[in-house]
Formats: structure tokens, sequence, C-alpha cells
């Protein structure tokens, strides 16, 4: 590619609404640009590493025995009321009407789609195992579009969805997967971690998630140091430090104390001194429309996951502030669980606590002297928090580690949720007809793009792994014309032909402009012609990564390159 007949439209200043690195740079490098909220246009240079990754990412599900397929982002609504999704996803899915008023949804995710053929395609036993995968932009009406592509409103997914005879199978095709998705974030140059994780809105019983390591991730991992445990901290299980057994004797009366003005957790224990672990938090959720409190210590956050699956609800939202008034009697801040009109969820680390300071549902007041087990018998008493540091690996005790994660992959074990809901049945070999056993995969291709560059960026820019970097050569002559124009040429030429992806940057720019370019949008080597050198008959190859230059003898510098990327 020559780039004097090529777009990039690449930005000296990083553009102000941009908060993360990547999505700066991805800006800046002219890989993407804005359309509308959370929806991006992808240029050339963009594109490029995109089908990259794509490229990558088929590869190794066609290895892997996947086969690809490619369904309608328009989805009807009869489909999704038939898995019971229409009213149970929530407001992630765009939905509209056609000009019949027939109901409709963008496709955030293809299980209803693809149980379909299933159930009208697949017929017996004999017809199994089968994996189908598409790659294709999904739509998802993310409350917080961020971090550009990252977390977008429509973006480029793989998905794939198998069909296996029983569990047995099931879990075979389960682990091809894992395996495969190993492959895939080998190949593209990324370190990363695969987590246990939670399996949401998209259902079934089990699930890994691939996170490739990032301090910027959205997921916080938690592992464990001397065992293979890891899991999103979403899903974490754990074992809490020990607690002090329960001692009748410590019981306080309920005292009232009055706390003017005081409004948060921190404010509370500067106040009153004492840590926040002595307070509990009582915090006033909707659950589909119907309220309810849960509580947590003062110094631990809740885990709505781990609420929204107990509860088994779609939809899960703090109270906004006027709704707490009314459903508490007292401004946001005081909210407590006694003589609540609605029921009480509490952590069990808060239940063998004697005495906790509480809410009084009243402006400026709290309670102390608070004992759950006898001021509150009616509560539901669950573990709700979230692991935190000092917690412990639930297979081997000891204390977890954190890092900081993005989810590029996620994949799930469906069992017959689909299959039974929307009648998905086969023959077995005593010609009985049973629910299909599915699995579903999904990896963010566009994401991956906007992980690699968390991870790999300095001061000019991106660095990317050579597998995904949109070109893996630029050739730079220092001039238009004569020697270093015509040396420059011959050896792009020849690196072309050998199927080399080299660029050729023979745009009538300063020198100076053309590096900085060539560093902004990652490509890993580069080779400048200069008169200087050519006259002691050498050229300069730049590592974008180490940052090292070396010359190279002209004559030897084609071999050279050939070998540093092993063609
Ligand atoms: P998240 O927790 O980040 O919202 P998810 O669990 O909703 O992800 P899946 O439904 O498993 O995601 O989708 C498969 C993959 O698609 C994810 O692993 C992620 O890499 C990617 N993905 C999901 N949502 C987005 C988004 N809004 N923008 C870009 N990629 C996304
Ligand atoms: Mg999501």
């Amino acid at each position: 590619m020559k780039f004097s007949q090529f777009f990039m439209p690449t930005l000296k200043e990083t553009p102000a609404d941009a908060e993360v690195i990547s999505h700066q740079l991805m800006l800046r490098a002219g890989y993407i640009r804005k359309l509308a909220t959370g929806i991006f246009s992808w240029l050339p240079m963009g594109l490029k590493v995109l089908q990259k990754v794509e490229s990558i990412v088929r590869q190794e599900m066609n290895r892997a025995g996947a086969l690809e397929v490619l369904l309608p982002g328009v989805q009807p609504a009869e489909i999704w009321e038939s898995s019971g999704r229409w009213t149970f996803y929530g407001k992630e899915l765009l939905r509209f009407q056609d000009r019949h008023n027939h109901n409709y949804c963008l496709g955030p995710t293809h299980e209803e789609v693809i149980t379909d053929i299933a159930r009208r395609e697949i017929r017996s036993y004999r017809d199994m195992p089968v994996n189908l995968y598409q790659i294709q932009n999904k739509f998802r009406d993310e409350v917080r579009p961020r971090f550009g592509i990252m977390r977008a409103r429509e973006f480029l997914m793989k998905d794939a969805y198998s069909f296996d005879v029983n569990d047995d199978a099931s879990a075979k095709s389960y682990w091809n997967m894992h395996a495969a998705y190993s492959r895939i974030f080998t190949r593209l140059g990324l370190k990363f971690k695969v987590v246990e994780a939670d399996s949401g809105a998209i259902g079934g019983s089990f699930s890994h998630e691939f996170m490739v390591l990032a301090k910027s991730g959205e997921d916080l991992i938690a592992s464990c140091p001397a065992c293979d445990y890891a899991a999103n901290v979403e899903k974490a299980s754990f074992q809490a430090p020990p607690m002090p057994s329960f001692n009748p004797q410590l019981l306080k009366e309920i005292n009232k104390l009055s706390t003017p003005g005081i409004r948060t957790i921190e404010e509370l224990a500067s106040f009153l001194n004492k840590p926040a672990s002595a307070f509990a938090k009582t915090l006033i959720y909707l659950a589909d429309g119907k309220p309810l409190a849960a509580m947590v210590r003062g110094d631990r956050e809740l885990n709505e996951i781990k609420l929204k699956n107990l509860l088994n609800a779609a939809d899960l939202v703090l109270a906004a502030p006027n709704a707490i008034f009314e459903l508490t009697g007292a401004p946001q801040g005081f909210s407590g669980p006694l003589n609540l009109a609605m029921p009480v969820y509490v952590d069990s680390e808060l239940a063998s606590m004697p005495f906790l300071i509480v809410g009084g549902n009243a402006k400026d007041l709290h309670l102390e002297g608070f004992n759950i087990t006898r001021d509150l018998p009616q509560a539901t008493v669950a573990s709700l928090r979230l692991v935190a540091e000092g917690d412990s690996c639930p297979k081997c005790g000891r204390v977890f580690t954190f890092a900081r994660g993005i989810e590029v992959g996620h994949i799930f074990r469906l069992g017959t949720k689909y299959s039974a809901a929307m009648g998905a049945e086969y023959l077995n070999q005593e010609g009985e007809s049973k629910p299909m056993v599915m699995g579903c995969y999904g990896i963010g291709v566009s994401r991956i793009v906007a992980a690699a560059i968390e991870q790999g960026n300095d001061e000019n820019g991106i660095i990317l792994p050579p597998a995904i970097a949109p070109f893996t050569i630029v050739v730079m002559p220092m001039s238009l014309e004569g020697k270093p124009f015509d040396t420059a040429l011959d050896i792009y030429e020849r690196l072309l032909a050998q199927g080399v992806e080299a660029a050729f940057d023979d745009r009538d720019l300063r020198p100076g402009n053309k590096f900085k370019d060539s560093e902004l949008v990652g490509i890993p080597y580069r080779l400048v012609v200069g008169a200087k050198g050519l006259e002691k008959n050498q050229v300069e190859l730049k590592d974008r990564a180490r940052g090292e230059t070396i010359w190279l003898s002209l004559d030897s510098a084609f071999e050279h390159i050939l070998g540093l990327l092993k063609i």
C-alpha cells in the first residue's frame, strides 16, 4: 500500500472526550471515528487491524471444527417471546416496529435465531455435534457506552453455538472452545487470563471469561497465587476471614444517634470516630420495579449480580433519591432496616456482628446497637458482598491477589435453557425426543483491538503485536525522487512479492511527520532509505516496540527483514 493513495487522517491533539488511552489513540491514529454515542465507523487503518483479529478468530474456529454462518441482524419479537427473553432481556434490547406494526429488535446476541434453525433442521442424534458461528455486528443499547469501541452500542462479535446430544458431549464441545480461545489469544500476542464468570442475561450454569490484562480494565479479577482458581470478582466465591463467635452478652440496647447533615459512610465514620466496618449500609433497590433493601458492612461493596441472581430479577436498579424519600421517609443517606415496608436482604457477614450502626429512616438520625438476629428476624441472610482484599481462595485458602482485565471472550454452557423453551428437540438412538444441549461462545472482535492497544502503547502511540498490526513494515524514502526513492520502492516491491504486508510512505510530508505517523498507527518496523545512508550503502531499520534503530547494509537488508518477520 502506498500511503500517498491511502486515507489516514491522523490527529496531533488528544481528543477531549476520549477517557482511555486506546480510545484516544484509535482516534488519533485514524482507526475510527464516532458517528453517534457508542457507534463508530472504522477507517482503513483501523479496519486492517480489525480484519486481522477477525481472520485469526476465523482460522481457529474453523480449525476447531466450527462452521461459519451469517445470521440476520434484525430479529422478530416472536422468537424472543418463545425463549422468554423479550421481557427478560431489559433495556439493552433495541426494539422497533416495521410498517405493519410488527415488533423487532436489533440482535444483541443470537441464541434465539440459532435455536430456531436447530429446531427446524436438526432431527437426529446423527446430526450432532454441530457448532455454528458467525462474525457479525451486534447492537446493545448499553446504559453507559464508553471507552470508544471497548463498550460500544454497535460492535463486532464472533458468536458460536454448539448443539449436542447430552451433557457429556456438550462439555466436550465447551472444552474444545476453551482450547480454541486459548489458541486465539495466544496467536493474537496478548497477555490474558481465563477466569470463572457469571452467566448474566444469557443464562446457563457454567462459564469462563477470557480477560486481557490491563490497568484500565473494567473488570476486577481475583486470583489465587497458589492454585489455578481465578474468577471475576462478580463471580468469585471466597472464604472470608474468620469472624469472632457470637456472644449474646455483647448485645446492646438500640440508641438514637443524632447525625446532622451526614450522608456517606466516610462522613459518618469521621463524625463518630469509628471505622467504616462498624456500620451497615442499607441500600434501597428496585427489582423489576418492586422495592427492597440490601445491607452490607460499611466498608464493603454490594455484589449486584449476586443480589440479582438471588432475586431472579431481570432488572435491578438503585432507587433514586426521591423514591428513597417516599419509601423510607428519610433523605438518601439515612436509610436503615427498622420498620421498612419492604423485604430486607442482609449480607452474611453482618449477621454475625453483635451490634451495628445503621440508618434511622429519619433525617439526621442513625441508630447504634442494632443486631440482625434480634431486631430483624424476618430478613433474608445471604452472601451479598463482593470479594475484597484479605478474602481467600475457596479451593485452597490462600489469600487472593487482584488484577484488572478487559473481557474479550466469554464461553457458556447453556444446557437446555433455550432448546427446552423453544422446542429444539432431536430423536435419540432409542427414537425418543430429547432437547438438544447447547453451549454459546462469544468473542468481542472489535473490543480486542482496543484491549490490545491498552496493553501496547507509549508516548508516541500504538504498539501492536505484529500478528495484528495494520502493516508489518513501512518503507520510507527520505526524498521523493532519485536513488533513495528508487531503492526504497524496489525494497518495498520485493517485500510485497514475498507476501509481507508492507507500506510505502511516499507522501509529500516532512520526514518527521512521517516518522510520527508510523509510530502513532503502530507499525512494528520502519525502514528508512536516505541519501546519506546510501553513500555508505546503508539503510536504517527501527523496531517500534523496542525503540531500537539498527543500520543494515543495503545488500543484506532484504534478507534481514524477511528473517525478522520469519518469512
Ligand atoms: P460485558 O460484561 O463487558 O458487558 P457481556 O458479558 O455482556 O460483556 P457477552 O454477552 O458475553 O458480553 O458478549 C461476548 C463478548 O462481546 C464479550 O466478551 C465482549 O468481549 C464483547 N462485548 C460485549 N459487550 C460489548 C460492547 N458493548 N462493546 C464491545 N464489545 C462488547
Ligand atoms: Mg454486557
